[in-house]
């Protein structure tokens, strides 16, 4: 079957020197606006430059991201769950424990920190669920109510940890509606959903602190050594300072943290005699920012205190890709959101998800993919993008590891085929005009929730934001290139 085309929001190609003339000015936009990332290539901390940015917003079905929307404090609830079920997460990872020391060693956190007794029973959640358009309709043209270029949307995964584009999601618009304006389209503008994804995200790390409650105490990111993507973690702190001018906000590497905080008698994290409220990780989700024990041992010190962490270390757990695969199996579900309805629209959300344990299932797993490459994504328990496995890489993975444990840290996902549109990305460096390309899209929705095992406190729905790559890349990681950034364009097919 042929993939799925959405038409662009406007008659495309643009007219070269429209083209031109508007990138001008879309690049000077996006440069004094701050949809900008740090040069990779030529690294300095004076300057930054335009984000890869797709120029005219991507179409989506109206009534698809409204149900995306409308789903994500479900999610929000059911991550929270899990992250409470000690049970679940110790059923679930305990294949993937024995092989990926990565996971390991976050449990380990988690283990010692409950043999201890948990200082801090709030957590704060800010999560971002991923998903992309499902343009491959299961059902047959007379079961299918519109059987338009779509049939629906599934998820990609859940962050629970570092979930980025608070400030790049919402300034997509802004760029892309200056742009519409600019080519005489500003009528379109209405079509782009607006998007607090900024203010959200900080509301609920300002709700944090005042829950924690101690006056005169900070707000603490996690970061890299080197963030290239400052621009979106800045416009936190900035968002944060403008609302909340008495809220400090320290910027520490898990080796600075190691170096310079402490625990005192109460288990309040210190960090320049002043007791740290909450701990908002950017960093933390991978291997290699824990290049030594020394970040290990930071992260532990985090978790024993009573700052309130985003996320704590069972929240970061919950959103392992093990997890994910896990709620897919049959009554999982239902054992966090009941029998009812709300189990069902979960569920409708899943593409196939396999386990590759040593066991029955497990071997029909590896059978299918290596039956099938093409129709399946092979994932590791890693974030940050540039882990899976994809097409003929996936064969040579599994005939690897197939009689090795190795391969119960990994699960098998259908690969879901997006609609495609036309457009043009405009890169630092880029080609001026850029070609036109085929593009897919991904999008994101920003969940906040802040609660206990026993009680929420808040639970909200608070934006989103849209990645779009070239429609033959595998990943579209934005700060690692591939990506772009982009905003939906409502259709009401
Ligand atoms: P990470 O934690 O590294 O971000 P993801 O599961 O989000 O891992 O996968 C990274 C990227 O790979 C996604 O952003 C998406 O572009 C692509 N991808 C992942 N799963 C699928 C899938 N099932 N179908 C199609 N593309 C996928
Ligand atoms: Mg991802």
């Amino acid at each position: 079957m042929s993939q799925a085309r959405f038409t662009s929001c406007i008659p495309l190609p643009l007219e070269q020197k429209t083209l031109v003339g508007v990138i001008e000015k879309a690049k000077d936009w996006a440069l004094m606006h701050g949809v900008g990332m740090r040069d990779r290539k030529n690294f300095t901390k004076d300057a930054i430059q335009i984000a890869p940015f797709v120029l005219l917003p991507s179409p989506f079905p109206r009534t698809e991201f409204n149900k995306a929307v409308e789903l994500q404090q479900v999610l929000n609830e059911l991550m929270h769950k899990v992250a409470h079920n000690d049970d679940f997460l110790e059923h679930t990872l305990q294949n993937a424990l024995q092989v990926d020391e990565f996971t390991a060693n976050l449990y380990e956190i988690w283990v010692k920190v409950r043999k201890e007794g948990i200082a801090q029973p709030v957590s704060l959640g800010m999560l971002r669920s991923d998903i992309m358009l499902e343009s491959r309709c299961p059902h047959t043209e007379n079961q299918c109510a519109k059987h338009t270029p779509y049939c629906s949307w599934k998820q990609v995964e859940i962050n629970s940890i570092a979930s980025g584009f608070g400030h790049l999601g919402p300034v997509s618009r802004e760029i892309q509606s200056y742009i519409l304006r600019q080519l005489g389209c500003g009528d379109l503008i209405k079509n782009m959903p607006e998007n607090k994804a900024l203010s959200g995200l900080c509301s609920g790390i300002i709700e944090a602190y005042d829950l924690f409650g101690v006056p005169g105490s900070v707000a603490l990111f996690v970061v890299e050594e080197v963030s290239y993507n400052i621009c979106d973690q800045r416009f936190h702190e900035f968002e944060i300072s403008e609302t909340r001018p008495d809220i400090i906000i320290y910027r520490k590497t898990l080796n600075e943290i190691f170096e310079e905080a402490s625990l005192n008698d109460k288990k309040q994290l210190m960090l320049d005699d002043k007791v740290v409220a909450v701990v908002y990780y950017r960093s933390g989700y991978e291997p290699a920012q824990y290049p030594s024990q020394r970040e290990w041992d930071a992260r532990l010190r985090v978790e024993q205190s009573t700052a309130i962490k985003c996320p704590s270390i069972h929240y970061q757990l919950a959103g392992t890709k093990k997890v994910q695969q896990a709620l897919a199996a049959p009554g999982a579900l239902e054992q966090f959101l009941g029998a009812g309805a709300i189990s069902g629209r979960v569920r409708d959300i899943f593409t196939g998800l396999y386990s590759l344990d040593f066991d029955d299932s497990g071997e029909r797993a590896v059978e299918m993919a290596l039956a099938d490459a093409e129709r399946f994504v092979l994932k590791p328990q890693r974030e940050g993008g540039g882990n899976n496995l994809y097409g003929a890489d996936i064969r040579e993975a599994l005939l690897r590891m197939r009689h090795s444990r190795e391969r119960a840290a990994y699960i098998l996902m259908e690969r879901i085929l997006p609609p495609l549109v036309s457009g043009y990305v405009v890169r630092p460096g880029g080609q001026v005009p850029p070609p036109l390309t085929d593009l897919v899209s991904e999008l994101g929705i920003f969940g906040v929730i802040i609660g206990s095992k026993d009680k929420i406190y808040s639970n909200r729905q608070v934006g989103h934001m849209l990645r779009t790559k070239l429609a033959d890349a595998n990943e579209g990681g934005v700060a690692a290139g591939l990506g772009a950034l982009d905003s939906p364009y409502l259709l009401d097919l």
